[in-house]
């Protein structure tokens, strides 16, 4: 099966030379060829938003907003094919796939519900017969820059937000996962969405990306990935003092207290480390396990994490886990393993590359790892989870933070104390007790540290995609 990709500007479909191949994680197949948009593509793509975005904002927003809900009711009725599109491009098993695509309508429909709640604020003045009023004006022109491992999701994470607020946006996709936003902009042109309001440009990070951050045009970057090109992406936006919001890498710990419902914590974590093939920002990469419970602990995770099903999802319905997105990552899990083996840690399970096509690697627990290791800091982002052993909460949390990440946590007790006391003491951005990692679209979804600036999702989210305008109105 190939792919069709189309570069989308100002509601014209333009067919570029395609430079890039993509590939099924699975298998290892060529599904199809996108091109490498250069400065010049980019620049014309953003024209055509900043053409677009005055009239764009002088609508109502609750027009604005329905704008978002027929996008989302045509997402619903294709979602068994845009489903097959991001399991074949990104490696999901089809039931996340078909999730992702929910959740990208519902998020689409949540964001226009704020169509009728922006609101501003009436301040009160020193000056008698002055009124202080503060609206919520748009940014402009968003540039949306999205990773790989929730492709169809991540596009309604920016468009929906930046579009009800009265933003234009220029998507780029990653270019390991194009064709979902492909079959977005496809959906776009279908509907009324005025021309120019949402553009599709792809390529590389050096290359489209960089045309993209670098452009003046753009007034805020809205970027999820890695933390060294968030890292790039800030030195280059700061030439034109461009607003930007970053969501980053994690590093999640996960502490295990001697009081925690052990069947739970291993459900939880066991999921965070395999759902997705361990792909999630988000996901548990250390655990911290009270001594007292930590063999039951180790000898559960080991056998859950053991018995999850692997290979390719388009192939055998039944698999339970993917691939990772290419072999660049396979090679990169593998080392970190691999150091921390030769370095003492043990390999509880797994701990090796699936021989044969496309990018499998065995679900892995390693356990009695030190803080010097590379696995102990670097993200993983796969299927590997460490398990270390505590003597007690401040222990735990101390070990916790001591990373130069700090988006999500998270913590399994029955103790309200231990509870209050873990969530006070956490400098992250989530702590999630006795459950898994993963926000809801009502919350807000930042880090702190290396993990990003700015956040994503709910009202704090979508205000992100604002700038306020104080008006001193003397009558
Ligand atoms: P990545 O940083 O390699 O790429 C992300 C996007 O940025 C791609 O579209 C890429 O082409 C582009 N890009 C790369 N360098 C660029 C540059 N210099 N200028 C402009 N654009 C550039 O990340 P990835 O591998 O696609 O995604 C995985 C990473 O994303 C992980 O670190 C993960 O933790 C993070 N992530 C974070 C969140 C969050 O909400 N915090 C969510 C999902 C993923």
């Amino acid at each position: 099966m190939t792919l069709d990709y189309q570069t989308f500007i100002g509601g014209t479909f333009l067919s570029s030379a395609a430079a890039v191949d993509v590939f099924n994680p699975a298998t290892g197949q060529v599904i199809g060829r996108v091109p490498n948009d250069d400065a010049r593509v980019v620049d014309a793509a953003l024209k055509a938003a900043e053409a677009a975005q005055e009239g764009w904002a002088r609508l109502p927003a609750h027009t604005r907003g329905l704008a978002l809900r027929a996008i989302a009711s045509k997402i619903r009725e294709k979602l068994p094919e845009l489903a097959q599109i991001t399991a074949l491009e990104q490696g999901k098993v089809l039931p996340l796939a078909q999730m992702e695509i929910a959740l990208t309508a519902e998020y689409l429909d949540y964001m226009a519900e704020w169509g009728r709640r922006i609101e501003g604020e009436v301040i009160t003045s020193d000056r008698p017969g002055e009124t202080m009023l503060m609206f919520r004006r748009p940014m402009g022109v968003v540039a949306g820059i999205l990773p790989w491992n929730f492709p169809f999701f991540m596009i309604a994470r920016k468009v929906a937000p930046a579009l009800v607020t009265g933003n234009a946006i220029v998507v780029k996709p990653s270019e390991e996962t194009p064709f979902g936003a492909a079959a977005f902009a496809r959906i776009v042109a279908e509907t009324d969405l005025p021309a120019g309001v949402f553009n599709l440009v792809c390529g590389t990070g050096p290359t489209t990306g960089e045309a993209l951050v670098a452009n003046p045009i753009v007034q805020m970057v809205s970027f999820t990935g890695s933390s060294a090109a968030g890292s790039a992406i800030m030195a280059s936006a700061a030439r034109n003092i461009t607003k930007v919001n970053l969501e980053l890498g994690g590093k999640a710990p996960a502490i295990v207290l001697d009081d925690a419902n052990i069947d739970l914590a291993v459900g939880s974590l066991a999921a965070s480390k395999t759902i997705n093939t361990g792909q999630a920002c988000n996901c548990a990469e250390r655990v911290y396990v009270h001594r007292a419970v930590a063999q039951e602990f180790r000898d559960k995770l080991a056998a859950a994490v053991a018995g999850i099903s692997q290979g390719d999802p388009l192939g055998d319905a039944a698999v339970a886990m993917g691939p990772v997105i290419n072999r660049a990552a396979v090679q990169r899990i593998a080392g970190l393993v691999e150091n921390a083996r030769s370095l003492g840690a043990q390999v509880l399970t797994g701990g090796e590359i699936l021989e044969g096509p496309g990018c499998h690697y065995r679900p892995t627990v390693v356990a009695d790892t030190t803080p010097g290791m590379d696995i102990m800091h670097r993200e993983i982002f796969g299927p590997v989870i460490v398990v270390n052993e505590i003597d007690s909460l401040d222990e735990g949390i101390a070990l916790a933070n001591a990373s130069e990440y700090g988006l999500t946590s998270s913590i399994f007790t029955e103790s309200l104390s231990s509870t209050m006391k873990a969530i006070a003491e956490l400098r992250f951005g989530e702590t999630y007790v006795n459950r898994e990692n993963f926000e809801a679209i009502q919350g807000f979804h930042a880090g702190v540290r290396k993990s990003g600036i700015g956040g994503t999702d709910g009202k704090h989210g979508l205000y992100e995609y604002t700038h306020t305008q104080v008006a001193y109105i003397q009558t």
